[in-house]
């Protein structure tokens, strides 16, 4: 009899665990973005509800200055289907993504911007995909509105130029708006590098990719995040990551040079012989001798940002501290 009842109690256990599991998580990562947080919340909260299924928003707070984190704290109080991971300070975009994967417990994992740049409507049409059997589904960017005509060309250079440079392929014209499974995402956590580049890592990791296609919207509100210094370091992080080609390519320009020289050397000491030395003007030699010196250095920082990196990752610091996660159910937060 005793063991009936046992049976009962697990069946009901069983039974309240399949319906409290996550299916689907949303990481939100959040900069100063008070102005955007409750709007972003109100719409994500309508879509995922129209789903009929469990689900959970993880905002993180990338060390905002602003009021994001007490917003969200005021949102969380109410709805327990919103976690807050908070930051320290601001460790950047790339790293609050990772925190928000490794902080998701749903067997789809969807990321999203704060700004609706990315509208949340699209994220059904990423389910649909994903219950079809694709593993990844990535937005792709038809049209991109209230973008300047710069962040639109130095996207457009940047993807040609990362896709001839690297033996992955990411398509032009998506970002980290995409939605991954389960089994992606704990392999994506799994890997420890630092700098990461979070798109480039989805597409290295293969599994069966897809696309859902929208058209990029204006920012609700406030500027962006992203100013040139942290789209450089982006950029650089992508293509160091995935490419030694840059520092192959100075080695073979300067075995060309070299060449060059030799030859040049050559022609003047047979010149010599018939009498016939030739003169460079001084100002010529000091141009040739600028644009060499040019060449060297950027020869050297382009080595120096691969040296970085190495350093980086021997020095094992984790790429982001977090200073509380904040839950109305705490015990269902993953245990760090
Ligand atoms: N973001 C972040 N940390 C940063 C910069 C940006 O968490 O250091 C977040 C930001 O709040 C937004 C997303 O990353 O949710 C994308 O940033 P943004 O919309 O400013 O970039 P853009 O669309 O202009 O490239
Ligand atoms: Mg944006």
């Amino acid at each position: 009899m005793i063991y009936v009842v046992e049976d009962d109690l697990n069946d009901q256990i069983d039974n309240d665990d399949v319906k409290n599991q996550v299916i689907y998580s949303i990481v939100v990562p959040l900069f100063n973005e008070e102005l955007v947080i409750t709007e972003s919340y109100n719409r994500l909260k309508a879509i995922m509800d129209s789903t009929n299924e469990n689900y959970e928003i993880v905002f993180v707070n990338d060390g905002s200055k602003d009021k994001t984190e007490s917003i969200v704290r005021e949102i969380c109080n109410r709805d327990e289907k919103i976690k807050l991971v908070n930051f320290s300070r601001n460790f950047g975009h790339q790293p609050a993504i990772t925190a928000g994967m490794i902080e998701a417990c749903g067997e789809a994992v969807v990321v999203i911007d704060a700004d609706l740049q990315d509208p949340p409507e699209i994220i059904l049409e990423m389910i649909k995909k994903w219950r079809e059997g694709f593993d990844v589904v990535y937005g792709k960017r038809t049209k991109r509105e209230g973008e300047t005509f710069f962040k639109k060309l130095t996207s457009k250079v940047f993807y040609r130029t990362f896709n001839k440079l690297t033996n992955i392929d990411i398509p032009s014209d998506t970002g980290d708006f995409r939605l991954i499974d389960r089994k992606v995402c704990d392999t994506l956590n799994t890997l420890p590098e630092k700098n990461r580049y979070v798109r480039g890592l989805i597409s290295w990791l293969g599994f069966k990719q897809t696309s859902v296609e929208f058209v990029r919207q204006e920012r609700f509100a406030g500027k962006t995040k992203y100013p040139l210094k942290k789209m450089i370091k982006l950029a650089l992080d992508g293509i160091t990551s995935f490419s030694y080609k840059p520092m192959t390519f100075f080695g073979y320009f300067g075995g060309a040079l070299f060449l060059i020289g030799f030859i040049s050397f050559v022609v003047d000491l047979m010149r010599d012989e018939l009498g016939n030395l030739s003169v460079m003007s001084l100002s010529l030699f000091l141009i040739i001798m600028m644009m060499m010196f040019g060449i060297t250095f950027i020869a050297i920082g382009i080595m120096g940002q691969y040296i970085c990196r190495i350093l980086d990752e021997s020095k094992n610091r984790p790429n982001y501290i977090i200073s509380d996660v904040i839950h109305y159910n705490k015990k269902n937060s993953k245990d760090k």
